[in-house]
């Protein structure tokens, strides 16, 4: 039943379902075999999706929060109503464990709930401005002012939930928005389409365009669009912040995860689960996964060798069985390069714990290293698929200094019981956020997320995706 072919997807324009030019298949990573279909947008239907979202712009900021925060609660219970149907949607096109999926769409589900309060809280604040004798007698309101049009691209990893991430707060904040989801997984994207066609909200605020790179990038230097919010990997979230210096452009990018696991934790086994999970939940492929574990030499070989058991007692296999935990890679390619790293790594040194094995098509068994060279490719670059790191350090301060040792810094996990360590840690990782007693790849939608150093620019997390999608202009009164 879930891999049925379904009907060809429309794309929607302007709010609008159309057929675009030639159709492309949408193939499950598992085996292979069809799952649906779509269209490439044509050049006229970016224009038309580009200027309906132009048009809609002064309607759309000028709905009362009411309006669009109803809008937002509509979708959130279609989407929990449609809840099956979309997790077998993302399993099909992109492998992802059924188990996996039905907390995306629960996830998702969240984002616009978010969304929905936050929009009824969206303020600006009041100043004093007498405080310097040149401001005497006068005092200073912000408003929140939407951007304007906001082009969201998308990757394949998380293909409903990062499609809420830019859809949701771009709508509360009062931004159109036009989507580009990723080419192997746009059907979820355009479902949430669908949903988003039938609220009270003017119809051109929403496009979902599968279009080509040259499209893309045509959209991207296009001045009627203002902001840019792009999640997918370091190199071209590079390319468009230099294509267009002068636009609002948030980066949400690539990582290389770490967890410092400290002998002073009581709960080993939780880390050990979380970890094994983690490192694992969609063979690897998410932004967060974890792919290095720091553990202090007193519990490094109880740690490992519990690790490594777990991760040999995860249960791969099709996704869509309810019982499968590690699926496939997006396609036979991925799971090629991540061998082809692995190889690498043990070819420099690495010694293999668990897997390590050729991959079966797109399928790849959870693979477990130690003793690997810092600049192997498996540490120093993000390595997206399941391989887990493991590396003994003296203490904390070598575990906090081993994380540090990296090019990115999205999240970090610390397991300590420690109060003293976990403040340390907040001070000194060089990420954007810091987990103590879980792994890095924790997110809860509302949180302020995104990184530094090659790990992006700017925050997501619907508070403050909606702060970045306005900005604040100041009224300066004179106070009578
Ligand atoms: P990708 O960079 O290949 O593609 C992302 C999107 O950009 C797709 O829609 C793709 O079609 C589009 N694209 C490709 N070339 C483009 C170009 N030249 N100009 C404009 N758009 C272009 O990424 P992916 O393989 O789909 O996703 C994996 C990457 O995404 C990983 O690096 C992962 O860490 C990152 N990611 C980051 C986050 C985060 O929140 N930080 C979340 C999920 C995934």
């Amino acid at each position: 039943m879930p891999l049925r072919q379904r009907p060809v997807a429309p794309i929607w324009v302007g709010g609008r379902p159309q057929h675009g030019e030639d159709e492309f298949t949408v193939t499950h990573p598992w085996n292979g075999s069809p799952v649906g279909a779509t269209s490439w947008a044509t050049p006229g239907q970016v224009e038309t999706a580009v200027r309906a979202a132009v048009a809609v712009a002064p309607d759309l900021a000028a709905t009362s929060a009411l309006e669009r925060s109803a809008a937002l609660e509509y979708v959130r219970r279609r989407i929990e109503e449609e809840s099956e149907t979309l997790a077998e949607l993302i399993t099909a096109e992109s492998g992802k464990p059924i188990m996996w999926s039905r907390v995306e769409v629960s996830r998702a589900a969240s984002t616009f709930r978010w969304a929905a309060e936050e929009v009824r809280r969206l303020s600006g604040t009041t100043q004093r401005l007498d405080t310097d004798p040149a401001g005497a007698g006068r005092m200073a309101f912000t408003r929140r002012i939407a951007r304007g049009p906001v082009l969201g691209i998308t990757p394949f990893n998380f293909p409903l939930n990062l499609v809420a991430h830019k859809v949701a707060p771009a709508l509360a904040a009062g931004c159109p928005v036009i989507v580009k989801p990723a080419p192997a997984t746009p059907l979820s994207a355009l479902q949430l389409a669908s949903f988003l066609s039938e609220t009270k909200l003017p119809h051109e605020s929403v496009s979902v365009l599968p279009a080509s790179v040259e499209l893309t990038k045509r959209m991207v230097s296009d001045p009627r669009l203002p902001v840019v919010s792009f999640t997918g990997s370091v190199p071209v979230g590079y390319d468009i912040q230099q294509a267009v210096p002068g636009k609002h452009v948030t980066l949400e990018l690539g990582g290389n995860a770490a967890a410092l696991v400290c002998a002073d934790y009581s709960r080993l086994d939780w880390a050990v689960d979380r970890i094994a999970t983690f490192g694992n939940y969609q063979a690897g492929q998410s932004c967060i996964s974890v792919q290095r574990v720091y553990a202090e030499s007193k519990i490094f070989d109880e740690f490992t060798s519990a690790l490594v058991e777990k991760v040999q007692g995860l249960k791969g296999g099709d996704p869509f069985d309810p019982a499968t935990q590690v699926g496939p890679l997006i396609n036979v390619q991925s799971a090629q390069r991540v061998h082809a790293w692995v190889e690498e790594a043990v070819a420099e040194g690495a010694e293999v714990l668990a897997g390590g094995g050729v991959p079966d098509g797109a399928d790849m068994a959870p693979t477990v290293l130690t003793r690997v060279p810092k600049k192997s490719k498996v540490v120093a670059e993000e390595i997206f698929g399941p391989v887990l790191v493991v590396e003994e350090v003296d203490d904390v301060e070598a575990g906090l200094s081993a994380i540090n040792e990296s090019k990115f810094g999205l999240q970090a996990g610390v397991f300590t019981d420690s109060l003293a360590v976990a403040m340390r840690a907040h001070r000194e990782l060089e990420v954007g956020g810091v987990v103590v007693g879980d792994v890095p790849s924790f997110r809860a939608d509302q949180m302020p997320y995104g990184g530094v150093k090659n790990s992006g620019v700017g925050r997501e997390g619907v508070h403050s995706a909606i702060e970045d999608y306005t900005y604040e202009r100041v009224l300066v009164l004179p106070d009578v």
